[in-house]
Protein backbone atom coordinates (compact mmCIF):
# COMPACT_ATOMS: atom_id res chain seq x y z
CA UNK A 1 0.00 0.00 0.00
CA UNK A 2 1.47 3.29 -0.67
CA UNK A 3 1.91 6.24 1.47
CA UNK A 4 -1.27 7.86 0.39
CA UNK A 5 -3.09 4.78 0.63
CA UNK A 6 -2.32 4.75 4.56
CA UNK A 7 -3.11 8.28 4.58
CA UNK A 8 -6.53 7.83 3.48
CA UNK A 9 -6.64 5.22 5.93
CA UNK A 10 -5.63 7.32 9.12
CA UNK A 11 -7.26 10.82 8.35
CA UNK A 12 -10.32 10.10 5.65
CA UNK A 13 -13.66 9.56 7.21
CA UNK A 14 -14.53 5.93 5.57
CA UNK A 15 -17.09 6.83 3.43
CA UNK A 16 -16.29 5.00 0.06
CA UNK A 17 -14.42 2.22 -1.00
CA UNK A 18 -11.34 3.51 -3.44
CA UNK A 19 -9.79 1.86 -5.96
CA UNK A 20 -6.11 1.37 -4.80
CA UNK A 21 -4.63 4.12 -7.62
CA UNK A 22 -3.86 7.79 -6.46
CA UNK A 23 -4.24 9.92 -9.53
CA UNK A 24 -2.10 13.11 -9.55
CA UNK A 25 -2.75 14.57 -13.28
CA UNK A 26 -4.86 14.46 -16.24
CA UNK A 27 -5.25 15.59 -19.73
CA UNK A 28 -7.76 14.94 -21.96
CA UNK A 29 -9.22 11.76 -21.27
CA UNK A 30 -6.32 10.37 -20.00
CA UNK A 31 -4.60 10.22 -16.19
CA UNK A 32 -2.06 9.22 -14.96
CA UNK A 33 -1.02 8.32 -10.93
CA UNK A 34 1.70 8.44 -8.82
CA UNK A 35 4.15 5.97 -10.62
CA UNK A 36 3.36 7.59 -13.73
CA UNK A 37 1.40 4.90 -15.10
CA UNK A 38 -1.08 5.84 -17.56
CA UNK A 39 -4.59 5.16 -17.66
CA UNK A 40 -7.93 5.85 -19.92
CA UNK A 41 -10.51 6.89 -18.22
CA UNK A 42 -14.27 6.14 -18.92
CA UNK A 43 -15.12 7.26 -15.21
CA UNK A 44 -14.70 11.12 -15.85
CA UNK A 45 -15.08 12.07 -12.70
CA UNK A 46 -18.35 10.31 -12.43
CA UNK A 47 -19.65 12.22 -15.42
CA UNK A 48 -18.53 15.21 -14.51
CA UNK A 49 -15.15 16.33 -16.40
CA UNK A 50 -16.88 16.53 -19.69
CA UNK A 51 -14.01 18.03 -22.00
CA UNK A 52 -11.82 15.81 -20.37
CA UNK A 53 -8.73 16.79 -18.05
CA UNK A 54 -7.62 19.70 -18.20
CA UNK A 55 -9.01 21.09 -21.24
CA UNK A 56 -7.37 24.08 -22.68
CA UNK A 57 -10.60 26.12 -22.71
CA UNK A 58 -11.81 25.20 -19.00
CA UNK A 59 -7.93 25.64 -17.52
CA UNK A 60 -7.62 28.76 -19.37
CA UNK A 61 -10.61 30.31 -18.14
CA UNK A 62 -9.96 29.13 -14.39
CA UNK A 63 -6.40 30.58 -14.46
CA UNK A 64 -7.46 33.80 -16.08
CA UNK A 65 -10.66 34.27 -13.48
CA UNK A 66 -8.43 33.07 -10.47
CA UNK A 67 -5.67 36.32 -11.20
CA UNK A 68 -9.30 38.59 -11.98
CA UNK A 69 -11.88 37.89 -9.10
CA UNK A 70 -12.47 34.72 -7.33
CA UNK A 71 -15.15 35.12 -5.06
CA UNK A 72 -17.44 38.52 -3.99
CA UNK A 73 -20.89 37.57 -2.62
CA UNK A 74 -24.30 37.93 -4.39
CA UNK A 75 -24.38 41.30 -2.50
CA UNK A 76 -23.20 41.85 -5.77
CA UNK A 77 -23.38 41.73 -9.24
CA UNK A 78 -20.60 39.58 -10.83
CA UNK A 79 -19.70 39.47 -14.94
CA UNK A 80 -19.12 35.11 -15.23
CA UNK A 81 -22.74 34.62 -13.68
CA UNK A 82 -24.62 36.72 -15.32
CA UNK A 83 -23.31 35.24 -18.53
CA UNK A 84 -23.26 31.50 -17.78
CA UNK A 85 -26.94 32.42 -16.91
CA UNK A 86 -27.90 34.59 -19.96
CA UNK A 87 -25.87 31.08 -21.78
CA UNK A 88 -27.99 28.23 -20.15
CA UNK A 89 -31.40 30.09 -20.35
CA UNK A 90 -30.35 31.05 -24.32
CA UNK A 91 -30.00 27.15 -24.78
CA UNK A 92 -32.58 25.82 -23.11
CA UNK A 93 -36.49 25.73 -22.53
CA UNK A 94 -36.61 27.69 -19.27
CA UNK A 95 -36.04 31.13 -18.60
CA UNK A 96 -34.17 31.87 -15.05
CA UNK A 97 -30.92 30.75 -13.25
CA UNK A 98 -30.27 29.65 -9.38
CA UNK A 99 -26.50 28.84 -9.29
CA UNK A 100 -25.64 26.83 -6.64
CA UNK A 101 -22.58 24.29 -5.57
CA UNK A 102 -23.41 20.61 -6.16
CA UNK A 103 -26.26 18.24 -6.96
CA UNK A 104 -27.44 17.95 -3.64
CA UNK A 105 -27.78 21.32 -3.87
CA UNK A 106 -29.68 21.98 -6.93
CA UNK A 107 -32.13 19.57 -5.88
CA UNK A 108 -33.01 21.21 -2.58
CA UNK A 109 -33.23 24.62 -4.21
CA UNK A 110 -35.82 22.95 -6.64
CA UNK A 111 -37.89 21.01 -4.06
CA UNK A 112 -37.80 24.65 -2.02
CA UNK A 113 -39.08 26.57 -5.07
CA UNK A 114 -41.64 23.89 -5.87
CA UNK A 115 -43.00 24.02 -1.85
CA UNK A 116 -42.75 27.56 -2.55
CA UNK A 117 -45.23 27.24 -5.45
CA UNK A 118 -47.28 25.26 -3.54
CA UNK A 119 -47.19 27.55 -1.18
CA UNK A 120 -48.36 30.33 -3.70
CA UNK A 121 -50.44 28.66 -6.47
CA UNK A 122 -51.42 25.34 -5.11
CA UNK A 123 -53.29 25.77 -1.69
CA UNK A 124 -49.73 24.72 0.28
CA UNK A 125 -49.61 21.48 -1.56
CA UNK A 126 -45.69 20.32 -0.77
CA UNK A 127 -45.19 16.99 -1.30
CA UNK A 128 -42.93 15.87 -4.01
CA UNK A 129 -43.19 12.23 -5.35
CA UNK A 130 -39.86 10.62 -7.09
CA UNK A 131 -39.18 7.53 -8.30
CA UNK A 132 -37.38 3.97 -6.93
CA UNK A 133 -34.06 3.54 -7.72
CA UNK A 134 -33.18 6.95 -8.44
CA UNK A 135 -30.36 9.25 -6.89
CA UNK A 136 -30.79 12.54 -6.02
CA UNK A 137 -28.32 13.19 -3.89
CA UNK A 138 -26.64 12.68 -0.09
CA UNK A 139 -28.40 15.63 2.27
CA UNK A 140 -31.17 14.48 4.25
CA UNK A 141 -34.08 15.67 1.82
CA UNK A 142 -32.61 14.11 -0.92
CA UNK A 143 -31.96 10.90 0.98
CA UNK A 144 -35.76 11.04 1.27
CA UNK A 145 -36.24 11.62 -2.23
CA UNK A 146 -33.79 8.96 -3.33
CA UNK A 147 -35.60 5.75 -3.52
CA UNK A 148 -32.97 3.57 -2.49
CA UNK A 149 -33.30 1.99 0.95
CA UNK A 150 -29.62 1.30 1.25
CA UNK A 151 -29.29 4.90 1.09
CA UNK A 152 -31.94 6.16 3.42
CA UNK A 153 -32.39 2.99 6.56
CA UNK A 154 -28.85 4.53 8.08
CA UNK A 155 -30.55 8.19 8.74
CA UNK A 156 -33.84 7.36 9.94
CA UNK A 157 -35.83 9.41 10.65
CA UNK A 158 -36.08 11.34 6.76
CA UNK A 159 -37.93 14.51 6.36
CA UNK A 160 -41.35 13.92 5.40
CA UNK A 161 -42.98 15.24 1.73
CA UNK A 162 -41.61 12.79 -0.49
CA UNK A 163 -43.32 9.81 -1.96
CA UNK A 164 -41.36 6.92 -3.77
CA UNK A 165 -43.01 5.57 -6.42
CA UNK A 166 -42.14 3.03 -9.20
CA UNK A 167 -39.93 4.40 -12.36
CA UNK A 168 -41.32 4.11 -15.34
CA UNK A 169 -44.95 3.56 -14.75
CA UNK A 170 -47.18 6.73 -15.39
CA UNK A 171 -49.94 4.58 -13.35
CA UNK A 172 -47.95 4.95 -10.28
CA UNK A 173 -47.35 9.22 -10.22
CA UNK A 174 -51.14 9.27 -11.24
CA UNK A 175 -52.13 7.01 -8.30
CA UNK A 176 -49.36 8.40 -6.03
CA UNK A 177 -51.04 12.20 -6.85
CA UNK A 178 -53.07 13.70 -4.04
CA UNK A 179 -54.00 17.41 -2.88
CA UNK A 180 -50.66 17.42 -1.14
CA UNK A 181 -48.62 16.73 -4.02
CA UNK A 182 -46.69 20.06 -5.65
CA UNK A 183 -44.45 18.35 -8.22
CA UNK A 184 -43.08 15.32 -9.12
CA UNK A 185 -39.43 14.75 -9.46
CA UNK A 186 -37.37 12.47 -12.24
CA UNK A 187 -34.23 11.66 -13.76
CA UNK A 188 -34.79 11.44 -18.14
CA UNK A 189 -32.59 8.27 -17.30
CA UNK A 190 -31.54 6.70 -13.74
CA UNK A 191 -27.73 6.85 -13.98
CA UNK A 192 -26.35 6.20 -10.50
CA UNK A 193 -29.68 3.20 -9.90
CA UNK A 194 -28.29 1.53 -12.90
CA UNK A 195 -28.73 3.18 -16.12
CA UNK A 196 -32.02 2.65 -16.73
CA UNK A 197 -33.58 4.24 -19.37
CA UNK A 198 -37.40 4.78 -19.43
CA UNK A 199 -39.93 3.77 -22.36
CA UNK A 200 -40.26 5.93 -24.46
CA UNK A 201 -43.77 8.03 -23.66
CA UNK A 202 -42.99 7.93 -19.81
CA UNK A 203 -41.52 11.36 -19.29
CA UNK A 204 -44.18 12.41 -21.83
CA UNK A 205 -47.02 10.92 -20.27
CA UNK A 206 -45.83 12.25 -16.59
CA UNK A 207 -45.31 16.07 -18.01
CA UNK A 208 -49.14 15.68 -19.85
CA UNK A 209 -50.71 14.52 -15.70
CA UNK A 210 -48.13 17.30 -14.03
CA UNK A 211 -49.88 20.15 -16.71
CA UNK A 212 -53.49 18.46 -16.37
CA UNK A 213 -53.12 18.28 -12.52
CA UNK A 214 -51.11 21.89 -12.43
CA UNK A 215 -48.40 20.39 -10.81
CA UNK A 216 -44.40 21.00 -11.71
CA UNK A 217 -41.98 18.33 -13.41
CA UNK A 218 -38.54 18.86 -12.24
CA UNK A 219 -36.31 16.76 -14.02
CA UNK A 220 -32.96 15.76 -12.34
CA UNK A 221 -30.65 16.16 -14.90
CA UNK A 222 -27.41 16.28 -13.01
CA UNK A 223 -26.19 13.60 -14.41
CA UNK A 224 -28.03 13.85 -18.02
CA UNK A 225 -27.89 17.12 -18.68
CA UNK A 226 -24.76 18.82 -20.36
CA UNK A 227 -24.75 17.21 -23.53
CA UNK A 228 -24.06 13.75 -21.62
CA UNK A 229 -26.74 12.13 -23.14
CA UNK A 230 -26.33 13.29 -26.67
CA UNK A 231 -28.25 16.64 -26.43
CA UNK A 232 -27.14 19.59 -24.26
CA UNK A 233 -30.77 18.78 -22.16
CA UNK A 234 -31.76 15.25 -21.85
CA UNK A 235 -35.33 16.31 -21.68
CA UNK A 236 -34.78 17.55 -25.49
CA UNK A 237 -34.65 13.51 -26.39
CA UNK A 238 -37.72 13.08 -24.77
CA UNK A 239 -39.77 15.75 -26.16
CA UNK A 240 -40.70 16.73 -22.99
CA UNK A 241 -40.19 20.58 -21.60
CA UNK A 242 -40.26 20.29 -17.73
CA UNK A 243 -40.84 23.25 -15.27
CA UNK A 244 -37.96 23.02 -13.38
CA UNK A 245 -34.57 21.02 -14.27
CA UNK A 246 -31.36 20.15 -11.52
CA UNK A 247 -27.71 20.35 -12.91
CA UNK A 248 -24.43 19.66 -11.71
CA UNK A 249 -21.72 17.22 -12.65
CA UNK A 250 -20.57 18.09 -15.86
CA UNK A 251 -21.48 21.69 -15.72
CA UNK A 252 -18.44 22.73 -14.57
CA UNK A 253 -16.56 20.06 -16.59
CA UNK A 254 -14.34 19.27 -13.11
CA UNK A 255 -15.42 22.52 -11.13
CA UNK A 256 -18.20 21.99 -8.88
CA UNK A 257 -21.23 24.19 -9.79
CA UNK A 258 -24.79 23.03 -9.36
CA UNK A 259 -27.78 25.32 -10.95
CA UNK A 260 -31.65 25.12 -10.64
CA UNK A 261 -33.55 26.42 -13.97
CA UNK A 262 -37.11 26.94 -13.60
CA UNK A 263 -40.01 28.42 -16.22
CA UNK A 264 -40.65 32.20 -15.66
CA UNK A 265 -43.83 31.73 -13.70
CA UNK A 266 -42.12 28.99 -11.90
CA UNK A 267 -39.53 31.04 -10.53
CA UNK A 268 -41.50 32.08 -6.99
CA UNK A 269 -38.42 33.06 -4.92
CA UNK A 270 -38.19 36.59 -3.89
CA UNK A 271 -35.40 38.37 -1.90
CA UNK A 272 -33.77 36.14 1.15
CA UNK A 273 -35.90 33.10 0.49
CA UNK A 274 -33.43 30.83 -1.00
CA UNK A 275 -29.69 31.89 -1.65
CA UNK A 276 -25.87 30.37 -1.14
CA UNK A 277 -22.65 31.84 -0.48
CA UNK A 278 -20.58 30.25 -2.73
CA UNK A 279 -23.52 29.70 -5.48
CA UNK A 280 -22.51 31.92 -8.78
CA UNK A 281 -18.82 32.65 -7.53
CA UNK A 282 -16.71 33.98 -10.40
CA UNK A 283 -14.21 31.49 -10.33
CA UNK A 284 -16.82 28.50 -10.84
CA UNK A 285 -18.97 30.31 -13.18
CA UNK A 286 -16.12 31.22 -15.40
CA UNK A 287 -15.11 27.57 -16.04
CA UNK A 288 -18.56 26.64 -16.34
CA UNK A 289 -19.40 28.82 -18.96
CA UNK A 290 -16.24 28.23 -20.71
CA UNK A 291 -17.19 24.46 -20.43
CA UNK A 292 -20.66 24.91 -21.73
CA UNK A 293 -19.51 27.40 -24.68
CA UNK A 294 -17.02 24.69 -25.91
CA UNK A 295 -19.69 22.33 -25.83
CA UNK A 296 -21.90 23.99 -27.91
CA UNK A 297 -19.57 26.03 -30.28
CA UNK A 298 -18.23 22.26 -31.21
CA UNK A 299 -20.56 20.40 -31.49
CA UNK A 300 -20.31 18.07 -28.48
CA UNK A 301 -23.29 16.34 -28.35
CA UNK A 302 -23.36 15.34 -31.53
CA UNK A 303 -19.67 13.95 -30.91
CA UNK A 304 -21.23 12.31 -28.10
CA UNK A 305 -24.55 10.73 -30.25
CA UNK A 306 -22.39 9.53 -32.12
CA UNK A 307 -19.11 7.97 -30.25
CA UNK A 308 -21.74 7.01 -27.54
CA UNK A 309 -23.22 4.46 -30.53
CA UNK A 310 -20.51 3.06 -31.46
CA UNK A 311 -19.90 2.62 -27.20
CA UNK A 312 -23.12 0.66 -27.28
CA UNK A 313 -22.52 -1.25 -30.32
CA UNK A 314 -19.04 -1.91 -28.54
CA UNK A 315 -20.44 -3.39 -25.37
CA UNK A 316 -23.16 -5.50 -27.57
CA UNK A 317 -20.32 -7.13 -29.08
CA UNK A 318 -19.07 -8.14 -26.03
CA UNK A 319 -21.99 -9.11 -24.89
CA UNK A 320 -22.41 -11.75 -27.86
CA UNK A 321 -19.24 -13.06 -27.09
CA UNK A 322 -19.06 -13.34 -23.35
CA UNK A 323 -22.07 -15.01 -22.09
CA UNK A 324 -21.46 -13.81 -18.46
CA UNK A 325 -22.69 -10.26 -19.79
CA UNK A 326 -26.63 -10.33 -19.32
CA UNK A 327 -27.56 -6.84 -20.07
CA UNK A 328 -26.19 -3.55 -22.23
CA UNK A 329 -27.87 0.32 -21.27
CA UNK A 330 -26.57 2.81 -23.40
CA UNK A 331 -27.74 6.68 -24.00
CA UNK A 332 -25.05 8.58 -25.32
CA UNK A 333 -21.57 8.26 -23.19
CA UNK A 334 -24.12 7.08 -20.20
CA UNK A 335 -23.67 3.27 -20.55
CA UNK A 336 -23.25 -0.06 -18.37
CA UNK A 337 -22.68 -3.92 -18.48
CA UNK A 338 -24.54 -6.32 -16.47
CA UNK A 339 -23.15 -9.76 -15.07
CA UNK A 340 -24.72 -12.77 -14.36
CA UNK A 341 -22.77 -12.30 -11.18
CA UNK A 342 -20.88 -10.33 -9.02
CA UNK A 343 -18.23 -9.75 -11.44
CA UNK A 344 -17.95 -5.85 -11.25
CA UNK A 345 -15.01 -5.60 -8.73
CA UNK A 346 -12.71 -8.50 -10.38
CA UNK A 347 -13.08 -6.74 -14.19
CA UNK A 348 -12.93 -3.54 -12.71
CA UNK A 349 -9.39 -5.02 -11.12
CA UNK A 350 -8.46 -6.53 -14.51
CA UNK A 351 -9.48 -3.27 -16.26
CA UNK A 352 -7.10 -1.29 -13.67
CA UNK A 353 -3.87 -3.47 -14.36
CA UNK A 354 -5.04 -3.06 -18.32
CA UNK A 355 -4.85 0.77 -17.95
CA UNK A 356 -8.86 1.75 -18.34
CA UNK A 357 -10.79 3.11 -15.02
CA UNK A 358 -14.64 2.08 -15.04
CA UNK A 359 -16.51 2.55 -12.32
CA UNK A 360 -18.60 0.02 -10.11
CA UNK A 361 -22.26 0.52 -10.40
CA UNK A 362 -23.88 -2.48 -8.53
CA UNK A 363 -21.85 -5.89 -7.31
CA UNK A 364 -23.11 -7.37 -10.46
CA UNK A 365 -22.76 -4.11 -13.18
CA UNK A 366 -20.18 -1.41 -14.28
CA UNK A 367 -20.74 1.88 -15.70
CA UNK A 368 -19.11 3.93 -17.94
CA UNK A 369 -19.03 7.65 -18.26
CA UNK A 370 -16.28 8.61 -19.76
CA UNK A 371 -15.56 12.19 -20.88
CA UNK A 372 -17.66 13.52 -23.93
CA UNK A 373 -14.59 14.56 -26.39
CA UNK A 374 -13.48 11.10 -26.55
CA UNK A 375 -13.23 9.39 -30.39
CA UNK A 376 -13.94 6.06 -31.69
CA UNK A 377 -10.59 5.28 -31.07
CA UNK A 378 -10.36 5.52 -27.49
CA UNK A 379 -13.72 3.74 -27.60
CA UNK A 380 -12.55 0.84 -29.48
CA UNK A 381 -9.19 0.61 -27.06
CA UNK A 382 -11.22 0.64 -24.16
CA UNK A 383 -13.42 -2.48 -25.53
CA UNK A 384 -10.36 -4.12 -26.28
CA UNK A 385 -9.32 -3.90 -23.05
CA UNK A 386 -12.40 -4.88 -21.33
CA UNK A 387 -12.60 -7.96 -23.78
CA UNK A 388 -9.51 -9.10 -22.24
CA UNK A 389 -10.74 -8.35 -18.87
CA UNK A 390 -13.44 -10.01 -18.74
CA UNK A 391 -11.46 -13.27 -20.45
CA UNK A 392 -9.39 -13.15 -17.64
CA UNK A 393 -11.89 -13.25 -14.97
CA UNK A 394 -14.87 -14.55 -16.17
C1 LIG B 1 -24.61 12.83 -8.73
C2 LIG B 1 -26.06 13.11 -8.74
C3 LIG B 1 -26.67 13.91 -7.75
C4 LIG B 1 -25.90 14.46 -6.58
O1 LIG B 1 -24.94 15.38 -6.94
P1 LIG B 1 -23.84 15.84 -5.87
O2 LIG B 1 -23.06 16.89 -6.60
O3 LIG B 1 -23.04 14.63 -5.51
O4 LIG B 1 -24.58 16.38 -4.70
C5 LIG B 1 -28.02 14.15 -7.87
N1 LIG B 1 -28.74 13.65 -8.88
C6 LIG B 1 -28.20 12.90 -9.85
C7 LIG B 1 -29.05 12.40 -10.96
C8 LIG B 1 -26.84 12.59 -9.80
O5 LIG B 1 -26.31 11.79 -10.74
Amino acid sequence: MSNWQELERKYLMHTTDRVPVTLVRGKGARVWDDEEREYLDFVGGWAVNSLGHCHPAVSGAITEQAGTLIQASNQFYTIPQLRLAELLVNNSCLQRVFLCNSGAEANEGAVKLARRYGQRYLNGAYEVISAMGSFHGRTLSMVAATGQSKFQKPYAPLPTGFVNVEYDSIEAVQAATNERTCAVMLEPVQGEGGVNIPEKGYLAAVKQWCRDKGILLILDEIQTGIGRIGTLFGYQQYGVEPDIITLAKGLGSGVPIGAVMAREEVSVFVPGEHGSTFGGNPLACAAAYAAVKFILDNNICDNVARVGRHLLEGLLRLKAKHQCITDVRGCGLLAALYFDAELAAPVLSACLERGLLVNKLKPNALRFMPPLIINNGDVDEAMAILDQAISAVA
